[in-house]
């Protein structure tokens, strides 16, 4: 897509953004979505970029993700890790087989593979594109729920992939969930654009098959914040700590 159609759409589609700024005075808490091989290293897998990704890999997601999780960490903060994880005979549909469960496609990346070690850190899998509602356990309780009560968290600084889809979908659901009640302690949903990221899908590439739909990346990228917004999510600019 042209990058001046891209310009021009996010004009029409503007996503007010403001600094955050952190201080022990406000109980954070840092949500990843899916830093898993199978959607962030190249060539890991069917959803993993085919190629170096600039929006995913190279430099932004990834390493703004780390360094994130790494603050966190040595304020003793509360970090949950969402982890895209499939039985082998569960599609998932649309897409086609990824994240399988025991696979190198189902970890953390290298660089977040000490997450599994961090006292702070709450990882959990999901076998769905909702990790609110893939934190539902079968006796009704919610992990991501008891988390934000047992730190008495007020506000979330959600990152990950992909912008429009798995993040967008969590952002939502823990929206309503909050309205309804069920979030007691939670004020805030930040979406944190620099460490989040969609997958490429040119509308050339998608034309020369008929099995998958164009996904221009960082027009959807956009539309993720600008529909996260729209449900009441803050979008942040940076991220500043005290
Ligand atoms: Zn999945």
């Amino acid at each position: 897509m042209a990058s001046q159609t891209v310009e021009l759409l996010k004009e029409e589609l503007p996503v007010e953004q403001q600094p955050l700024y952190l201080s022990s005075d406000i109980k954070t808490g840092l949500v990843l979505v899916d830093l898993v091989n199978g959607f962030c290293t190249v060539g890991a897998g069917n959803l993993a970029p085919r190629e170096p990704d600039e929006q995913i890999s190279i430099s932004k997601m990834v390493e703004e993700t780390v360094r994130l999780s790494k603050l966190f960490s040595e304020k003793k903060w509360p970090i949950f890790a969402f982890l895209d994880c499939h039985h082998p005979d569960v599609p998932e549909p649309p897409y086609p087989p990824h994240c399988i469960a025991g696979t190198d496609e189902a970890n953390l990346v290298p660089d977040l593979q000490w997450l599994e070690d961090e006292p702070n850190a709450t990882l959990r899998q999901k076998d769905c594109i909702d990790g609110f509602l893939g934190s539902i356990e079968k006796d009704g309780s919610n992990v991501f729920i008891d988390w934000v009560k047992n730190n008495q968290i007020k506000q979330v600084l959600v990152v990950g992939i992909c912008t429009d889809i798995c993040v967008l979908d969590f952002v939502s659901s823990a929206l309503s969930a909050r309205n309804r009640g069920f979030l007691s302690t939670l004020e805030n949903v930040i979406v944190y654009p620099q460490a989040c990221a969609t997958f490429d899908l040119p509308l050339h590439v998608a034309r020369n098959n008929k099995d998958v739909v164009a996904h221009p990346q960082e027009l959807m990228h956009h539309i993720g914040l600008y529909l996260a917004r729209g449900r009441g999510a803050k979008i942040a600019s940076e991220v500043l700590f005290d």
